[in-house]
């Protein structure tokens, strides 16, 4: 949650990260496969950094399809073994359960790893063990509710009989923005529904992936039924996951990039994909706002993670009545941020990742500049911090011409665009090739549902800046993405749906 900080000089919050208590007894370096802690046939590893400042906390497995393939075999005899495939959904239930209790048992030391790996304030990290946890606990509740059906035939002496049975494999690659969510919203769903997995955790952030896994060990999920592969060359595991007949289905999130290469490459194998991939969410704050409030919410859906998440707001359409307001109130929010490691005491905004985005955001920012926007605070880096410091922003009188118009900043950007009417905002929203989230902020009902129904988005905050919930299906339209997580759509990724025809019978 972003609170209210008073204004101090930046460089008082220089900070220096503490290192990752050495008894926590879950920072891992071997990865998991078929329910054994192991290091790469070759026995190369990679380096796990914090952020925050540059230390090495860590080192794993960097393996390669053979690893790979290893883990898909062990999933694979797993999903086909007697012992999985009778255990009933109510046993499927129960383990998972078993490991809810123990995510929510070891937040801290979790919370821990995932700060020092990601760079996230300490209370966002505690935060998303919570909500990554509660996929956990919703799919343990929804593996006893994959309904079949009977459906009345149109002939007589035959029922026909619809039953769903679970994909078999799954393969899932996860990003590191949200290290452990990522990872249960997609593996709660697929053993809830009786499959197995292999994971390939984000190469920024393995050890909180590892940390879960140590956990599910304990809550007695067999082995074999979750495998995790590290590494930080990920594309010969993807080919692999792509191509292997073995694997019957991936779940992605991550870049529109690579996931548009992932499902061109599944195309030849008809291998059933889902991609939760970039958005470029429109904020709209309407004239009938209630401004304090949008202004809430936008320092909600913009700072989390440092910007750093795919439902991030990243272009702000203020209309004229109240644009003047909503600057003057947000630059004000904007420059009380605290900034620092993400240990450190109320820091609200951490590092971003890694250079590759620290160099993206500060790229588009001069970019922005270039094309005449205005920068009214930040703008810069902030060395003082750390290298991968970058001031919390605002940009204004942004040009459709600038990368950020139309491109994900994935940073602590605000780039805000004044306009006339509701048409205009509707059009200029929908815009773009990206539909995962969209905002707005309305007190008049009509407009409410008018522009709720007219977003291209598959998710709609309305006067709400932080949507996401175990019970609400999370996906995009147009390149954002195809499927659903979370919710009872969930589980749809991870089943088959099997018609049984039963004929002759006598009645
Ligand atoms: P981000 O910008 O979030 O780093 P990526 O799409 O590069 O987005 O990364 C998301 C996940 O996809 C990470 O686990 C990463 O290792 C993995 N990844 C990157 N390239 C490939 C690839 N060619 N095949 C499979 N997975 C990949």
């Amino acid at each position: 949650m972003i609170r209210k900080a008073i204004t101090i000089p930046h460089k008082l919050f220089a900070t220096v990260a503490k290192p990752v208590p050495m008894m926590n007894n879950l920072l891992k370096s071997q990865a998991y496969i078929n329910g054994c802690w192991v290091d790469a046939i070759s026995g190369d590893t990679f380096e796990v950094k914090n952020p925050a400042t540059g230390n090495v906390i860590g080192h794993v497995p960097n393996m390669n399809a053979k690893d790979a393939q290893l883990a898909i075999d062990a999933a694979k005899r797993t999903y086909e073994s007697d012992e999985w495939r009778n255990l009933t959904a109510k046993q499927r239930s129960s383990m998972l359960k078993n490991w809810y209790n123990l995510i929510n048992e070891h937040c801290q030391e979790i919370a821990d790893i995932m700060t020092a790996e990601s760079g996230k304030p300490i209370t966002e990290s505690k935060g998303e063990v919570a909500y990554g946890n509660s996929f956990v606990e919703w799919f343990a509740e929804e593996a006893r509710r994959i309904y079949g059906e009977i459906v009345p035939s149109s002939l007589p002496n035959r029922e026909t009989i619809i039953m769903k049975q679970p994909l078999g494999v799954a393969a899932l690659i996860t990003p590191w923005n949200f290290p452990l969510a990522m990872i249960t919203r997609k593996a709660g769903a697929a053993i809830a529904a009786g499959c197995t997995v292999v994971i390939k955790p984000a190469e920024d952030t393995p050890l909180t992936a590892l940390a879960i896994i140590e956990l599910a060990e304990k809550a007695g999920i067999p082995k074999g039924v979750i495998n995790v592969v590290t590494t930080n060359k990920a594309a010969p595991v993807g080919d692999l996951f792509c191509k292997s007949p073995d694997v019957q289905g991936i779940s992605f999130t991550g870049s529109t990039e690579v996931g548009k290469m992932l499902f061109r490459n599944c195309a030849d194998g008809i291998k059933r994909i889902s991609l939760e991939l970039g958005g470029n969410a429109p904020f709209i704050v309407f004239n009938s706002a209630d401004v304090e409030k949008a202004v809430d919410g936008a320092m909600i859906s913009k700072f989390r993670n440092c910007g750093q998440t795919c439902v991030s707001s990243n272009r702000f359409f203020v209309q004229e009545g109240v644009y003047d307001r909503f600057v003057e109130l947000i630059k004000q929010r904007v420059e009380d941020l605290k900034i620092g490691a993400g240990d450190g005491d109320g820091v609200q905004i951490g590092p971003l990742v890694n250079k590759m985005q620290f160099n993206k955001v500060s790229g588009f920012v001069d970019d922005a500049r270039k094309h005449n926007s205005k920068i009214i605070t930040g703008g810069k880096a902030l060395p003082e911090h750390g290298e991968l410091f970058y001031a919390p922003t605002i940009v204004t009188d942004l040009s459709p011409a600038a990368k950020i118009y139309t491109e994900e900043v994935f940073g602590p950007v605000v780039s805000i665009i004044k306009f006339k009417d509701e048409q205009e905002a509707i059009q200029k929203a929908n815009s773009s090739r990206r539909g995962l989230a969209g905002y707005f902020y309305s007190e008049n009902l009509q407009q409410v549902f008018r522009v709720a129904k007219r977003l291209e988005v598959g998710m709609v905050g309305v006067n709400e800046g932080l949507i996401s919930a175990a019970e609400a299906p999370f996906g995009g339209v147009k390149e954002s993405g195809i499927g659903r997580e979370g919710s009872h759509h969930g589980i749809d990724e991870y089943v088959e749906i099997k018609y049984i025809c039963m004929g002759n019978l006598k009645y």
